[in-house]
């Protein structure tokens, strides 16, 4: 089969592969319908030392089940499936507490003897615990929402929820990618008062309106904070979902946030400390948030979806086949695409 691999920065490959097998009776085999590039894929893509052997690369995947290991219950071949952005047993002790992201039989894709998402098949671990069935046929139109269940949606949700959004709070999302729109639609899903959306990107900015944003501003770094700090009477919102994960974003969130207010961090941290001092500190501000644990929120999400009260998935704005997906990664460096969709 066909897969993409990564051999360094601004080098990614669609090559041919073995073809999954089952290796454990609790695998399943799973024919990728839909997969997608993540920002996340973009920091090796934009730091990884050369290679002579490429890395497999992909995290987000919807597809057909194929084969199913002689333990693996709950499925059947033909089911469509979304798997989240790592692979969890859904029963031991973290996975009860809904932290699968800590599972004590879990995993990543793409790691040493496991598939990346971003191919034409992936070998499962885990399956039973991993997989959550979709009542869609391979051809709805709904896979690019369905899809957005495997990370971005969720990650999105995971920073309003562990930063405490509810009907009376105020929001501020910093960051206008993917996350950070998807931010966007979890908090007015959740109920939040006014959702102020940082970001500078016009067409991004739009959607994010269109997702529940109810103030933009492009400002950043300090005229940023002085422009929330306006809208709110000077005080900052309740809640900050910071969706970037670079140094300046997370010294605007603690700018922009509220005295005991709460900032919650999902963009993966581009650097090693928080600038979390005795200013911090004197104004009571929780920090919170994390790697979502994607799985542990698919249930709770899928309703709204399959029901159409809400779209994540447009937060994809371009499809490429397998083999243009060096094109896809170039696409999203460049910021030329929000986010690319994979139809193998
Ligand atoms: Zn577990």
């Amino acid at each position: 089969m066909k897969a993409t691999l990564i051999y360094g920065a601004g080098d990614v490959r669609v090559e041919t592969v073995p073809d999954p097998r089952l290796h454990e009776p609790t695998d399943a085999i799973v024919r990728v319908l839909r997969s997608c590039i993540c920002g996340s894929d973009l920091w090796p893509y934009g730091a990884k030392p050369a290679q002579d052997h490429g890395d497999r690369i992909g995290h987000e995947f919807l597809g057909v089940v194929e084969e199913l290991g002689a333990e693996v219950t709950g499925l059947k071949p033909g089911d469509v499936v979304v798997a989240p952005f790592v692979w969890a047993d859904n029963t031991c002790d973290f996975c009860r507490e809904g932290l699968q992201t800590s599972c004590r039989h879990g995993g990543q894709w793409g790691s040493t003897g496991v598939d990346g998402g971003q191919g034409e098949a992936v070998r499962v671990p885990q399956a039973a615990g991993t997989l959550v069935k979709l009542p869609v046929g391979e051809d709805s139109a709904l896979l690019p929402s369905l899809l957005s269940l495997s990370d971005v949606f969720p990650t999105g949700h995971h920073c309003a929820v562990t930063a405490g959004v509810g009907p009376r709070t105020t929001v501020t999302v910093i960051g206008d990618g993917a996350v950070g729109l998807s931010a966007v639609l979890a908090a007015q899903r959740l109920g939040a008062e006014r959702i102020i959306l940082m970001g500078r990107h016009t067409d991004r900015t739009e959607l994010g309106r269109e997702f529940g944003a109810t103030d933009i501003v492009a400002e950043r770094g300090e005229e940023g904070v002085e422009r929330v700090r306006e809208l709110t009477g000077g005080d900052g919102t309740h809640t900050v979902l910071e969706c970037v994960g670079l140094e300046p974003a997370i010294e605007t969130a603690f700018g922009v946030v509220r005295d005991g207010g709460t900032v919650s961090r999902v963009g993966a941290p581009q650097y090693p400390a928080v600038p979390a001092g005795f200013g911090v500190f004197m104004r009571n501000v929780t920090l919170t948030g994390g790697v979502a644990p994607a799985r542990a929120y698919i249930e709770e999400l899928l309703p709204d979806i399959l029901e159409g009260r809400i779209e994540p998935g447009k937060v994809f704005d371009r499809t490429v086949g397998l083999d243009d997906v060096p094109d896809g990664y170039r696409a999203m460096a460049d910021r030329d695409a929000l986010k690319v969709l994979i139809r193998p």
